[in-house]
């Protein structure tokens, strides 16, 4: 008999009571789980209990999966509900008896709202969905209730978005690009948020014309990552510059950029611009020596693709492919929300620039956890971010229009609070 939904109740047997206890390695898997088997995530909610335990919901456009542990008997309980044909469940539980390392698993199918006993009701579906349901003092409607959320143990942004408009799979990371209703498109790559149309502005404007006014001679300019495009954008504004060089290791996240950020994606097809889609590591490895007079990394955080762009190998090279009064700059996370990796590679540029050539400076980015982001300045030569022409900034910013940065803002973006100063052992 057709039925509405499919639901499993499943029991995992000797399970990892480690893993029956880490509510996070359980939500990220009860979350692939529901992705693996072609379910679309609305939202998850998870909690650990005191001393030990989880419990959790992944909300799916297609139902639900939900889970209580006992680790102290390595035990899981499952539900994998689902309605419609579009989603095999036992895909999930395949997926999660390997996750939680489960010796064996029982399951038992039910099949939920079974059609012969239901009858339909005939009804008006818009006024279900502009009920006064309750007394307000104007009409409800009722939106699609959909968040995407980055999370780490400790921190999580959500953003209330209206649909998915990209999601693909590189052979390096996932690439989605969803419609938020506070921050216009919005691009995350593994589930990071690397920009929005709303506030990718700030990120461009300062990660380069910082070092194109400290240096103020720019004319050939590296740019690695950035396969969003707003780096470019912001370097090409600068008619000085004669090449710009692009190396963005996944074509998709130029594809999506093109098509749901086309602001950002905009200079992708200006004459000074040269486009290669490649490793920026085996680039800069073959790159002839002091080949350019700013390299920018724009990356994303030191994880997959990326994760060998923040080592001393690559600042290395880097520095010798820089002219003698070259600049490299790059974004260099966030001192609040990662402070080890912000302190380490501090410590690596140094190493490689000297003491006194590394600078550090800030910017507000509402979308990047904890909305404080930091940049780094490193000179090969005697530039310093605090010497240049204050003027022709400030004609360059209202010339430009630009919305973040300006002649005030460029010095100001370098006075340190003292928890940052302390980072940096200054
Ligand atoms: N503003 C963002 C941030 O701070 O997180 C970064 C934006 S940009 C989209 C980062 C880009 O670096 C991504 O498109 C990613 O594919 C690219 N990338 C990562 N590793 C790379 C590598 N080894 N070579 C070239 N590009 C790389």
């Amino acid at each position: 008999m057709e039925a509405l939904g499919r639901h499993i109740l499943v029991e995992f047997y000797n399970c990892s009571p480690e893993l029956m206890n880490d509510v996070v390695h359980i939500e990220k898997s009860m979350v692939e789980a529901a992705e693996t088997a072609g379910a679309t995530v609305i939202n998850s909610t998870f909690h650990h209990f005191s001393p030990y335990g989880v419990s959790g919901v992944v909300v799916i456009q297609e139902s639900h999966l939900a889970i209580h542990t006992w680790p102290e008997f390595g035990y899981a309980a499952v539900d994998l509900f689902t309605c419609g044909d579009s989603v095999n469940p036992w895909v999930s539980y395949q997926f999660l008896e390997k996750a939680f390392k489960a010796s064996h698993g029982s399951s038992m199918e039910c099949r939920r709202g079974q059609m012969g006993l239901l009858d339909r009701k005939d009804f008006n579906i818009d006024a279900l969905r502009n009920t006064q349901a309750k007394p307000y003092d104007h009409p409800v409607k009722f939106t699609r209730d959909v968040w995407f959320t980055e999370r780490d143990e400790n921190i999580a942004l959500s953003l209330k978005h209206d649909g998915q408009l990209y999601k693909k799979e590189s052979p390096y990371q996932k690439v989605e690009v969803f419609a938020t209703q506070a921050y216009g498109n919005m691009l995350t790559l593994d589930g990071m948020v690397m920009c929005t149309q709303k506030d990718e502005y700030v990120y461009h404007e300062m990660i380069t014309h910082v070092p194109m006014h400290s240096h103020g001679n720019v004319k050939r300019a590296l740019v690695i990552g950035g396969g969003d495009g707003g780096t470019v954008r912001e370097l090409l504004r600068h008619e000085n510059l004669e090449e710009v060089v692009l190396v963005e290791i996944d074509a998709l996240v130029i594809e999506a950029c093109k098509e749901f950020l086309p602001e950002t994606a905009s200079a992708f097809g200006h004459p000074k611009l040269k486009l290669l889609v490649e490793d920026g590591i085996k680039y800069i490895n073959e790159c002839k020596d002091e080949a350019f007079d700013l390299i920018i990394v724009d990356s994303a955080d030191p994880v997959g693709p990326g994760e060998g762009l923040f080592t001393a190998e690559f600042y290395s090279q880097v520095y010798r492919c820089l002219t003698a009064n070259g600049i490299m700059v790059t974004q260099s996370e966030s001192p609040r929300f990662n402070a080890n990796v912000f302190a380490e590679i501090y410590d690596c540029y140094k190493g490689i620039f000297g003491p006194d050539k590394v600078h550090c400076y800030l910017a507000a980015i509402p979308t990047y956890p904890t909305g404080t982001w930091s940049f780094s300045f490193s000179a090969k030569g005697n530039a310093h971010p605090l010497q240049f022409d204050k003027e022709k900034a400030a004609q360059f910013s209202v010339e430009q229009n630009l919305k973040y940065y300006n002649e005030d803002i460029h010095a100001a973006a370098f006075a340190l609070p003292n928890f940052v100063k302390q980072l940096l052992k200054k």
